[in-house]
């Protein structure tokens, strides 16, 4: 039997074009996890907000699914950070199309906090069960951003209710599994761990001068490679500190050679500093340390081509404050490329430290220049890392393999008893949606 699942993203859909500031990792989870579902026999609808009006309003995207937009705001593309007042006329859309077209769905899986909302309300209209992934949580971007972080007031209650109301939470490496016991009271049996993973034939090893002659880029340089979206908390500042360490170390010891760090990502595909301001504040501070030359900003690319920019570089780099999972270091390793990261998140449960890559602290450009110094002067300890890299992601982080653990997930929840109502589903537990703060909506 043909099962429909509704797969919630309010601002990350699989249409959007990757590298922008609020485009990346969760767009290639719902697009690939949704694939993934629909190839295994379970159609999915993943239902998000409309990020450009000339889109149609629904996408025949794969086999098994369909991509419905639905338009809010008044017509230019919002950040996701003013979506929250339109949670309550995105969750009525999604009502009046299954209506429209009499389809009722099996199951609801909602992404991030806005989206586990109107997962929560419609699994109290529906009835059915609800499956909810944070990808990134209120708590920890709070702790790491303080002023800085734009996210509507009340998230966090909203979180806290999400997890009261939906049947699983999804974390994607033990840091969020704990973050989601200790930040959010969720019960242990309500998780379950399911790394994210790589399309392992995109991302695929490329001979290192083939791809550096595919890109125009020169044969004999050092070259590392951070990709990802520019936004501080990704520190691209710490790479570029890291770069400015390992130049007076080189020079300090008379080497002639300084390595050059690329830069792939930002909100256009020529990069532009007012477009991206993050490039403005990267270029000063590589002018300021001295090493504007050493760095070339690329602008963002799409997944197509990404697999030449990482088999291209001796070595791939990304040193956040914090990251809840990060797919990059993992399409840099599925290229057969060592990586350096942060040892914070999902990127110290992917990276093997001095495997397939290093673990350094983050906001220490020091200790990231010693081991960037480190790999770039040893080519067979790169040859290996890169090596076990490859096996390390063939073996546990493929695509297919999450939407195998996913629908089993699924699986199990649909052979229970029919969903009860949230405030009759666990003793001692309140009618959290009704609970939970609502957006003071305003209409599509
Ligand atoms: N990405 C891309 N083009 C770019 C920059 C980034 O396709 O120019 C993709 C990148 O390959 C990765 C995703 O965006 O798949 C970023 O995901 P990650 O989990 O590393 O970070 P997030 O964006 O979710 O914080």
């Amino acid at each position: 039997m043909t099962r429909r699942v509704a797969m919630i993203s309010e601002h990350a859909s699989p249409v959007a074009v990757l590298g922008g500031v609020d485009a990346g990792g969760q767009n290639v989870y719902v697009d690939a996890v949704s694939r993934g579902l629909g190839a295994l026999g379970y159609d999915t609808d993943v239902f998000t907000v409309r990020g450009d009006l000339a889109h149609p309003e629904v996408v025949a995207w794969a086999d098994g699914v369909r991509v419905i937009e639905i338009p809010v705001g008044a017509g230019a593309p919002l950040l996701k950070d003013a979506l929250w007042p339109y949670m309550p006329a995105f969750r009525d859309a999604i009502t009046h199309f299954a209506d429209r077209e009499g389809t009722q769905y099996d199951l609801i899986h909602g992404n991030f906090w806005m989206s586990g909302w109107v997962a929560a309300e419609l699994r109290s209209r529906w009835r059915v069960p609800a499956v909810h992934i944070f990808h990134a949580t209120g708590v920890t971007k709070q702790r790491e951003q303080g002023a800085a972080d734009t996210s509507p007031a009340g998230r966090i209650d909203v979180e806290k209710g999400v997890v009261r109301s939906v049947d699983r939470l999804i974390a994607q490496c033990p840091a969020e599994r704990d973050e989601l016991l200790t930040d959010y009271g969720a019960r242990a049996d309500q998780i379950t761990l399911i790394p994210s993973a790589v399309d392992i034939d995109r991302f695929r090893p490329v001979d290192k001068q083939v791809a550096r002659r595919a890109l125009g880029l020169d044969p004999a340089a050092e070259i590392i490679v951070y990709v990802g979206r520019l936004v501080p908390r990704k520190d691209v500042r710490n790479i570029i500190h890291a770069l400015a360490w390992l130049k007076a170390r080189r020079i300090a010891s008379g080497a002639a050679t300084v390595p050059a760090l690329i830069i792939v990502g930002g909100e256009t595909e020529q990069p532009d500093a007012v477009a991206t301001p993050e490039i403005g504040v990267l270029r000063s501070l590589a002018a300021e340390l001295d090493v504007l030359d050493q760095v070339r900003f690329v602008g963002h690319r799409q997944p197509d081509e990404l697999h030449l920019w990482y088999a291209a570089a001796d070595v791939a780099v990304t040193t956040p404050w914090y990251e809840p999972f990060g797919l990059t270091p993992l399409e840099a390793m599925a290229c057969g490329v060592p990586v350096i990261g942060s040892r914070v998140g999902g990127i110290a449960f992917t990276i093997v430290d001095g495997e397939t890559g290093y673990l350094v602290p983050p906001r220490d450009p020091e200790a990231l220049s010693f081991r960037l110094d480190d790999v770039l002067r040893n080519p067979e300890r790169r040859l290996g890392m890169g090596q076990a890299g490859r096996a390390r992601v063939l073996c546990s982080f493929t695509w297919q393999q999450v939407a195998a653990r996913t629908a089993a997930l699924y699986d199990e929840l649909l052979a229970q008893d029919a969903t009860p109502p949230p405030q009759s589903r666990q003793s001692g537990v309140p009618a959290v949606v009704a609970e939970m703060p609502q957006p003071q909506g305003v209409s599509a």
